[in-house]
């Protein structure tokens, strides 16, 4: 028997918690539930969570927690976690979390209707920390679609074995796997169909992509997935330097669809952290990956994750990164303090750090980086970009001057993932258009579509 009534899910994390909770949706609705975009008005609230650090876990953890009262009030209201950290805590979520439901793991979505079914029969506090061996496959619910949606995400694999000290992920992910080649262009095509143009490939480390299971390689994945009609753009993440290939370089430089654009972590720029982290190459190597990505993909955009306050990191090391900064010039940065996970092995490790002062390190890393983004930005002015219009802008640019009536102020994002805002009256989501950049600015670009005359009054 279904359920009628509303479903409200929660995402906290990266983009491949997205892409899971659009599968935990599509699960919801084939059990007669309907989206709402207001918790209050939901019958089933899901908090898909993230245990990669331990701010995200106590999110997930307020997040939840405000719904105790809102029970007592409304006792057939249903609460899950589910992801990372329902995988992690198991049935020691009910201690912080004595009016939860369900406790949905990482690989238990499979048997998420089985679960509601369960409750429904009266069972309760259930709880599926259980492995699967098999990636769970259903293809996307394009009827959820809204009209923005023109760039989405696909999962290519799961999990991951590279056990970076620091790192939750292979304990509540599991095993590293790779979906079929044949199951990734049903979806990429499906979505096409459903308008999409640009896909992005997501796994924790793409290129080991189906070594495992002797499937093709990445590059030859990408390869297929850039003769599907009607998608534009390629993106993928996340590349680990040290299985970065020469082929995967020169993808990104032939295959006309795959954007000139790669996140490559890197973490640290010191040899003794990087060993300690267990990242498996060195800052030499990284360096040479990187001049190697520069000469065959020129203008190619670069960002990484980066990580300050790994136990026992000195001055020197954290030194050493911000000479790595000044020496690749990365497009953009995500800098992260070091965060003890208790099943992390580095939780043990001698000589933490203090907290202030790895805050001091994070911020000094930002500001350099802010100055090099901006700098990196400002060649940029007088060039121009093809950009995929996303949608329009949330805030509108100084001085925006509508002098006619109809122009919009756009947004879109360039190959090198770029933001850039734009004034239009033509401009629809999802078109592909060549600004040219008048403006640099820390975050973003600011330019005028070629060839259109109606932006000519707002210059
Ligand atoms: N698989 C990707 C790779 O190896 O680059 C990373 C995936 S992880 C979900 C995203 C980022 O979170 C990492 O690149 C790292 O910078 C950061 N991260 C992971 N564990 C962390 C920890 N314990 N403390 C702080 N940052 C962490
Ligand atoms: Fe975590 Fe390292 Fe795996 Fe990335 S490669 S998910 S950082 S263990």
């Amino acid at each position: 028997m279904k359920y009628s009534g509303n479903y409200f899910v929660n995402t906290i994390g990266c983009q491949m918690n997205v892409y899971d909770s659009e599968k935990l949706a599509s699960i919801l609705s084939s059990n007669g539930f309907e989206k709402t975009t207001d918790y209050n008005d939901a019958d089933i609230i899901v908090c898909n969570t993230c245990s990669i650090r331990h701010k995200a876990e106590e999110k997930a953890f307020s997040f939840l927690g405000r719904f105790a009262k809102a029970k007592k009030k409304k006792p057939n209201l249903i609460t899950v976690m589910a992801g990372c950290v329902a995988q992690q805590e198991g049935k020691k979520a009910f201690d912080r979390l004595p009016h939860l439901d369900i406790v949905l793991g990482t690989q238990a979505f499979s048997r998420f209707g089985q679960h509601l079914e369960a409750l429904k029969s009266g069972e309760n506090r259930i709880v599926d920390t259980n492995d699967s061996p098999m990636i769970y496959e259903t293809l996307p619910d394009t009827e959820c679609f809204n009209e923005n949606n023109i760039s989405r995400y696909v999962t290519i694999m799961q999990g991951c074995e590279n056990f970076c000290t620091y790192c939750v992920v292979p304990y509540v992910r599991g095993a590293e796997r790779s979906r079929s080649p044949e199951k990734i262009m049903e979806e990429i095509s499906l979505l096409a169909k459903s308008g999409v143009k640009e896909v992005t490939l997501l796994g924790q480390n793409v290129n080991s992509y189906g070594q495992r299971e002797g499937e093709i390689s990445f590059p030859q994945l990408l390869k297929r997935i850039n003769e599907i009609d009607d998608i534009q753009r390629i993106r993928f993440a996340t590349s680990h330097p040290k299985d970065l290939s020469m082929d995967l370089i020169y993808a990104i430089r032939d295959l006309e669809k795959v954007c000139n654009h790669l996140h490559l972590p890197v973490q640290s720029g010191s040899n003794n952290v990087l060993k300690k982290m267990n990242r498996g190459y060195t800052r030499e190597l990284y360096i040479e990956r990187i001049a190697a990505l520069k000469e065959q993909c020129p203008g190619i955009g670069l960002s990484t994750d980066m990580i300050v306050g790994f136990p026992s990191e000195t001055t020197e090391d954290f030194q050493e990164t911000v000479k790595l900064l000044h020496e690749v010039e990365f497009d953009s940065i995500f800098a992260f303090t070091y965060s003890d996970r208790s099943s992390a092995p580095a939780a043990k490790f001698p000589n933490q750090i203090d907290e202030s002062e790895k805050k001091d390190r994070l911020n000094e890393l930002l500001k350099i980086q802010e100055t090099i983004t901006e700098k990196k930005n400002q060649i940029l002015v007088g060039k121009l970009l093809k950009i995929l219009v996303e949608g329009k802008s949330n805030k509108l640019r100084d001085g925006f001057k509508d002098l006619n009536g109809t122009l919009k102020q756009m947004t879109g994002r360039s190959e090198s993932n770029k933001i850039v805002h734009f004034p239009s009256e033509h401009a629809n989501i999802g078109d592909i258009l060549e600004i040219e950049i008048k403006n640099a600015y820390p975050h973003s670009l600011w330019g005028y579509p070629v060839g259109d005359e109606t932006v000519k009054n707002e210059k």
